[in-house]
Order: C-alpha cells, then structure tokens, then sequence
C-alpha cells in the first residue's frame, strides 16, 4: 500500500493542531492558524486513506499535549 496521506501538525506552537494533505505537497496551510508547515521539517504520519489520516487528525487533536499514537494505527 501507498502512502497517500499525511498528517502533520502545526509548526506554530500557539497552535500545534493535526491536520492532513496529500503526500505529494511539499508544504501545507494550518487550517487552524494559517501558518505554512514545511512538510520535510515537521514530522508526519502516513496515512494510506482520507478515511484513516481524518481519523488519526481527530484521534491527535483529543489527545493534544500527550502526543500518543492511537492504539490502532500501525505506519509500515
Ligand atoms: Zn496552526
């Protein structure tokens, strides 16, 4: 399986919401704030579908400040 997605979170500490984009995007607009995060410093996590890297955002913005990975997601 191909990586399609990824979820990145905001490099804006004020801010530091999970979102998501294409794979391909080299930088991605913070819905929340507006800031541009460059994809290649920030870390991210694959997503294979829209349905999983929309999950992952809702599952890492509840889990803001502890920054675990939900139980159920496995990146290869
Ligand atoms: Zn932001």
């Amino acid at each position: 399986m191909s990586t399609e997605f990824i979820v990145v979170r905001c490099s804006n500490l004020k801010c530091s919401r999970f979102s998501y984009c294409k794979a391909k995007q080299k930088t991605k607009l913070c819905p929340y704030c507006g800031r541009r995060i460059q994809l290649s410093k920030t870390k991210h996590y694959p997503a294979e579908t829209t349905i999983i890297a929309r999950k992952l955002v809702q599952e890492f913005n509840k889990r803001l400040g502890k920054m675990k990975e939900p139980k159920w997601y496995k990146p290869e």
